[in-house]
């Protein structure tokens, strides 16, 4: 049925940059993009976030499913999220290696011995064989961006390469060559996977200071908002570096004090105050382009000392603090923008298996989402912004408390401000569909690539929604519609 579609390429400028475009792009329609355009493009990703912390933080924040802002949303859709393999290098070998298979997932078989966990270093038994199905094959952060970015599969640790190693234009490069601003902001490291995926190329996700570099010197991104100070540790405290390696999130120590001498393309902001009047729109700005990274090292909140929720790092601000301050940035541009917004330590709450941290930034993560939806509100509405929320992947199998007798039992509620009920049996990621929400021009267009069914997803609670479409699908539809404008132009 594909290849009976009409496919389109999209259209690049002599301004683009060098790097080889994918060279089809598919979209659900015969004539490539339906109805009206997007101004705006915002993707929000909580990382790491399965569908039972997306759960576990409803039922935390309102005692109940489905009273989040984006359950309001007129699309929702199931997504795959693994990657073309799981090597962490280019294989040169465009043969899919792994795949998603509905029945394998929900497998009520008996599994099959333990996996150890790769950081809790826990045994977690395979009580299933649908446990063990999705613990194996999954995605790392940089291959599932590269999908939500570029549109494209490929090995793990591609920060926008593909699997012959070769840079690949993504969502920035296409926004740039339409004349619109791009940014990206995350509650972790500014270099981290994801925001990387929507900001640089490089052969490795670890290549933080080569990634830093690119991000900050070549400054195709109007906007770079999120954690990893050099002269700050995880509880926002003022240190002496102890090596270059401190420096290496913001490019390394050179790039570092171009950034805070002024000599990069970017204002340099890094204080809660001043992340607070940019938000309000109160900023003076002598630069067009905005570098902002909180006083604080590796996250904004979850790595601080101690254990559980509250006493938060007072000096750094909150995720929806810097979108407005994103928002408030990119929207001087009248030609519109693109914008990613990360909760990027949903993963690592999960990885640390923290159910209280885990809905702490979760709901972080929700309140964004809260401030994004209300400043769409205010400006130009539904009618010139795509939003879709989204996560790039499972992490943990969180399920209920008894989940290891009752296959797949779902983490059991216990009221609004109550820590639900849940049991995990992974402390890493997993090859399950996630959920998307999305509004806006062009969300509906995500329905008519939902070409598969799993029939067993009533168990996550996200209503009847059973069909399923890829994560490059999402990476596809903000390619083509930030890419949207320059095509009509040019036809
Ligand atoms: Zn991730």
């Amino acid at each position: 049925m594909n290849l009976s579609r009409r496919r389109f390429a999209l259209l690049s400028t002599a301004a683009a940059t060098a790097l080889a475009a994918p060279a089809v792009i598919r979209l659900a329609s015969a004539q490539g993009w339906q109805g009206s355009r997007p101004k705006n493009v915002i993707l929000m990703i909580s990382d790491g976030a399965g569908f039972h912390t997306w759960n576990a933080a409803s039922y935390f924040e309102f005692g109940k499913l489905g009273e989040q802002v984006y359950d309001r949303f007129p699309v929702k859709t199931l997504m795959t999220t693994y990657p073309l393999n799981t090597s962490d290098k280019p294989t040169n070998d465009q043969t899919p290696k792994v795949s998603y298979d509905p029945a394998a997932a929900w497998s009520l078989l008996p599994g099959q011995g333990d996996l150890g966990g790769e950081i809790t270093k826990k045994k977690y038994q395979n009580y299933f064989a649908g446990y063990e199905y999705v613990k194996k094959n999954y995605t790392d952060s940089a291959a599932a961006g590269t999908a939500l970015s570029a549109g494209i599969k490929t090995y793990n640790n591609s920060i926008n390469f593909d699997n012959n190693g070769k840079p690949v234009k993504m969502v920035a490069d296409f926004a740039k060559s339409a004349g619109k601003s791009t940014g990206v902001v995350s509650s972790v490291q500014i270099s981290h996977a994801t925001p990387a995926a929507f900001a640089a190329h490089n052969i490795s996700r670890n290549n933080y200071a080569e990634i830093g570099r690119e991000m900050i010197e070549d400054g195709l991104c109007d906007v770079i908002i999120g954690a990893g100070h050099p002269m700050f540790d995880n509880d926002g405290r003022y240190r002496t570096p102890a090596g270059d390696k401190a420096f290496q999130y913001v490019g390394g120590p050179d790039t570092y004090f171009k950034a805070v001498t002024g000599r990069t393309s970017y204002q340099w902001i890094e204080t809660k105050a001043d992340f607070e009047k940019l938000a309000k729109g109160e900023l003076k700005l002598d630069k067009p382009k905005v570098l902002g990274v909180a006083q604080v090292h590796n996250t904004l909140q979850f790595n601080r000392s101690g254990k559980g929720m509250g006493n938060l790092n007072a000096n750094v601000p909150d995720l929806a603090t810097m979108s407005l301050a994103a928002l408030n940035v990119l929207s001087k541009n009248e030609r519109g923008f693109f914008l990613m917004i990360e909760g990027g330590a949903v993963d690592w709450a999960a990885h640390a298996n923290d159910i209280e941290r885990l809905i702490e930034e979760q709901v972080d993560f929700n309140r964004a989402v809260r401030a994004v939806v209300r400043w769409i509100e205010a400006n130009g509405g539904f009618a010139e912004n795509l939003v879709i929320v989204t996560t790039d992947h499972g992490n943990g199998m969180l399920y209920g408390p008894e989940s290891d007798r009752f296959a797949f039992q779902p983490i059991v509620n216990r009221g609004k401000g109550q820590v639900p009920e849940v049991s995990w049996h992974y402390d890493t990621h997993t090859n399950e569909l996630v959920p998307v929400w999305a509004a806006g021009p062009g969300a509906e267009q995500l329905l008519a690539l939902t070409t598969k069914e799993d029939p067993h997803t009533a168990l996550v609670g996200f209503g009847d929604i059973r069909r399923y479409h890829d994560n490059t699908d999402i990476g596809r539809l903000v390619i083509a519609a930030v890419a949207a404008e320059q095509r009509a132009r040019a036809n």
